[in-house]
This record gives structure tokens, sequence and C-alpha cells, in this order.
């Protein structure tokens, strides 16, 4: 071990990291900025530091063999502990520095910079690294404890996470302007059922309400298209392509190309959590960005009255 620690470097790990993601040694000096020749020198050092390979081809794909796998992982876990030791040291220096790591849903992407907004006024030294996925992908990332903090649609019903609410999350069906169901009241779900939908992928927690609605009542939306942008499922419903449900949230300055349509058992009410993994010590930063959104009149900033 000591032998280890004499060894390898920093650098390395990162090189380990970046040909890990991105699949191979090319775009890993890219994403790096190096050359590909130090790409391959400077892994080859490490697996000889550890007296195993770190990858083994399969195919034409680069595979982490089972050290390089632990390698990964103690190196990720190393720059965790770095980034905290950089912001303690900052908070110790009162500059208020630091990284502020936050993980939404794609629909939280529409509200996210306005609740940002005010906090990095407050805080300019903070710099902020927002992943935005989908809420399947976003409960795994809360699982490998890659974030301090995660904005979900709804609870994010998952154990060891402490988790708040911010504000309503109503979900409403939308369509064209000129459908026929958009002067309606009352459309029951039976009709609905009988509507081409455009749809989220799976994975997304709109779709998955979606489906689990229709579930319920013996139905089963007929999803003919599928698309992972909402702004893309906007677009698709404008142009007549189907009908879809999506956070009212999403729907801002839309009126005259959407309707949003009165069907029975909608709006669908659910709630923005804020949440993190239990046991994660949070720092000053994120505990500050805590307290902001909780404090923060989210409602109204997100511009729904009620
Ligand atoms: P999604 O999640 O962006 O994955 O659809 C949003 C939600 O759960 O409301």
């Amino acid at each position: 071990m000591k032998e280890l620690l004499r060894h390898f470097t920093f650098r390395q790990l990162e090189i380990l990291d970046a040909v890990a993601r991105h699949g191979n040694h090319g775009r890993a000096a890219e994403a790096l900025s190096i050359t590909q020749p130090t790409v391959s020198i400077q892994l080859k050092k490490l697996s000889e530091t550890l007296g195993h390979p770190l990858f083994e081809r399969i195919g034409r794909q680069l595979v982490l063999t089972e050290v390089g796998e632990k390698t990964l992982h103690a190196g990720r876990e190393m720059f965790a502990i770095m980034e905290q030791l950089d912001t303690d040291v900052g908070e110790l220096r009162e500059l208020k520095r630091g990284v502020l790591r936050l993980g939404i849903v794609t629909t939280a992407d529409y509200f996210m910079p306005q609740l940002l907004r005010p906090f990095c006024e407050d805080y300019p030294g903070v710099e902020v690294r927002l992943e935005v996925t989908n809420r399947d992908r976003l409960l795994s990332r809360l699982n490998d404890n890659l974030d301090d903090l995660y904005v979900f649609g709804q609870d994010p019903e998952a154990p060891d996470v402490v988790h708040f609410p911010l504000a309503r999350n109503p979900l409403v069906v939308i369509g064209p302007t000129d459908h026929r169901l958009a002067g309606q009241t009352k459309v029951s779900l039976e009709e609905l059922a009988t509507e081409s939908f455009i749809s989220r992928e799976p994975g997304s927690g709109t779709r998955r309400v979606l489906t689990r609605l229709f579930g319920h009542y013996g139905l089963t939306p007929q999803i003919r298209m599928e698309l992972a942008s909402t702004e893309a499922i906007k677009q698709a419903v404008a142009a007549g392509l189907g009908l879809s449900v999506l956070s009212r949230h999403t729907l801002i300055g839309e009126e005259n190309r959407l309707a949003i349509l009165d069907v029975q058992r909608f709006p669908l009410e659910r709630l923005w959590h804020i949440a993190h993994r239990h046991g994660r010590r949070l720092n000053v930063i994120a505990e500050a960005f805590l307290a902001h959104c909780r404090t923060f009149e989210t409602a109204k900033l997100i511009g729904l009255p009620d």
C-alpha cells in the first residue's frame, strides 16, 4: 500500500476516470486537453504500479477490469474528499468559495435558474455544477451519493434519503389549441385513452405518473412518440402530433399554441422535493442553498399564484 501511495498520481486517477467516462483514449485525451500518448503512458504506469491491467478489450470496447473498477471508485472518493477539503479550507478563510453540486430532474430546469439567481448573487464565489437528468438516473446518482442536493418532481420514495417539499407541481394534459377536446369539460380518462400520446422516455418521472394513472384504471396510454426533451414534446403537441402530460411549470407563456385540457383526475397534484442522502455531511454552501430553497417563496418564483 505504501508502495502504491509513493507511485501513483492524482493525474493518473483523473486520466483513468476520463477513459472510463469516455470509453476510449482519444476522447479522454481531448476532454483533458492532453495528448493521446500521455493518456496511454500514464495508464500504463498506473497499471504497472498496481500490478494488474485496468482495462480489457472486449470486441471494440474498453471494459474496466475488477482492479480498474476498484481503482476508479477509490479515485472518485479521493476527488470528492479533496473537493470537500477545498470547500472547508475556503470556509475557514471565510471566502465562501467552493462548489455546489446539484442534481435536478429534467422538468425542474424550467425554474432552477430563477431559484439559483438570488443565491448566486449572495455567493458570487460559488461554482454551481448542475446535472440535469430524468428521475431514474437522478435516483441512481443519489444512491451513488454524487451530488450535494437533488430536486425531484415528487417524493423520491427511496430509503436513507432526507427530503423536504418545495412547492406544488401540478401535472396537466395538453393538446394543440384547435384539438377537438380543447373546449370540452371533464373529459373522461377512457376518452383520453383513445388519443395518441407523446411521452418522455422510460425513466422519466412524468412518464411514470402517466402510465401509473392509466394503469390504475385498467387503461394504457397509446404512446405514439417518445421524446427525451420537454421542449421537443411541446413542439410536437403544438404541431398536432398528439397529446401529452406535463408539469404546468413547463408551460408558462405557451397559451397561444398549447391548450390545457379539462380532464377528470387532472391536474395531478404532486410536490417538488429537495433531497440529499441521509448521513451526507452537507458543506456550508449546500446548507445555505437548502435554507435558501426552504425560505424562498418558491411557488411565487415559479410563476404560479396557487
Ligand atoms: P422527469 O421528472 O423530468 O424525469 O420527468 C419530473 C417529475 O418527476 O416530475
